[in-house]
């Protein structure tokens, strides 16, 4: 994906429309019209009017601004995207790539992070992000935003071919919440209750032929996010709460199948299953990406001790799988 190509410019329109904002994907129809939309605002090469660079867990990010008029300071989004950096740090370990180069677009008419795409391997960036902010965002909003967590923690995975968009969806989508936790940014009790709430539209519906051969909004997103969450307790349940999913993604970090690689998918489950010395992705993965497996939400809700009200979760902590869940959102050295 180095080059400038045809190519990649149709892998650009592929994961502008893939990677929308959640909300404005399950509007759906507009597939076709943002990915021409896509061609024409890449915006790659656009000006720059301003550029920041700081550094994140030993990395170096470049923030790049285009022109438009911002109603939060500069250094208000720059201070959001080092928090984001800093919870997807405190995740994996470390910053999952060397350097990484964000262009932000500010968009008129428009509060809050509307919009963000990662590439990976892209003028010598190992990952390029570009955000569309809106010109109206609050404070609020960026304190809230998940857009710019989730697009950080697309650099901690290779680059997967199109039927495996779900892996990478279903990862930043699981990770990110939980990124936020174990860095204070977010509260567990708000955190679960969004998972009990988002997990249902991961579940296959009629017709479904599996993860790999459905790529609906639903089941890329939350279905492999729902995926991950299944990984996870697997992994907590077969290592006593010695490990987790996050040792098997640190683990693909470590072994350098970022974002700006296109490490093979069986490579990339290997080192991720050696590292938790279990065999859970790789198995899950050969039964989930061909077929529909439903999963028992609410008895998976009872289990972790986790129930909902008012928007808010509370935590059983008799519950079988209790320790799995706080072990779970538990920030690791
Ligand atoms: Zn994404």
């Amino acid at each position: 994906m180095a080059g400038f190509g045809v190519s990649f410019l149709l892998d650009a329109a592929k994961r502008y429309v893939i990677d929308m904002d959640r909300r404005s994907f399950i509007a759906g129809g507009v597939g076709l019209v943002v990915c021409r939309r896509a061609l024409a605002q890449f915006g790659r090469h656009t000006a720059v009017v301003f550029t920041q660079m700081i550094e994140v867990g030993g990395s170096s990010l470049q923030i790049d601004f285009t022109q438009g008029e911002i109603r939060l300071t500069r250094a208000a989004i720059v201070e959001r995207v080092r928090a984001a950096a800093t919870a997807v740090t405190t995740y994996y370990g470390r910053f999952p790539v060397s350097r990484a180069r964000l262009l932000v677009i500010p968009v008129a008419g428009e509060d809050g992070v509307v919009q963000g795409t990662t590439w990976g391997d892209i003028d010598g960036f190992p990952a390029f992000l570009r955000l569309r902010v809106g010109e109206e965002t609050t404070a609020d909003e960026l304190r809230a935003d998940w857009v710019i967590t989730h697009e950080l923690v697309h650099t901690a995975l290779a680059d997967l071919p199109d039927d495996q968009h779900w892996l990478e969806e279903g990862i930043a989508s699981y990770v990110e919440p939980i990124a936020r936790v174990q860095t204070g940014q977010l509260d567990p009790a708000k955190m679960w209750a969004d998972v009990v709430a988002g997990m249902v539209n991961g579940e296959p519906e009629s017709g479904d032929r599996g993860l790999d051969h459905t790529h609906t909004w639903g089941r890329t997103y939350w279905g492999g996010a729902l995926f991950c969450l299944n990984a996870d307790i697997a992994i907590h349940t077969a290592t006593a709460n010695r490990k987790g999913l996050q040792d098997a993604l640190r683990a693909i970090v470590t072994a350098g199948a970022t974002i700006n690689t296109e490490t093979p998918l069986a490579r990339v489950l290997q080192i991720a299953d050696e590292a938790t010395k279990t065999d859970v992705l790789s198995t899950m993965y050969a039964k989930w990406s061909v077929m529909p497996v439903r999963v028992d939400l609410p008895g998976l809700w009872q289990r972790m001790g986790i129930h909902v009200a008012n928007g808010r979760a509370a935590f059983d902590e008799a519950a079988p799988l209790a320790a799995a869940r706080a072990a779970i959102t538990m920030r690791r050295g």
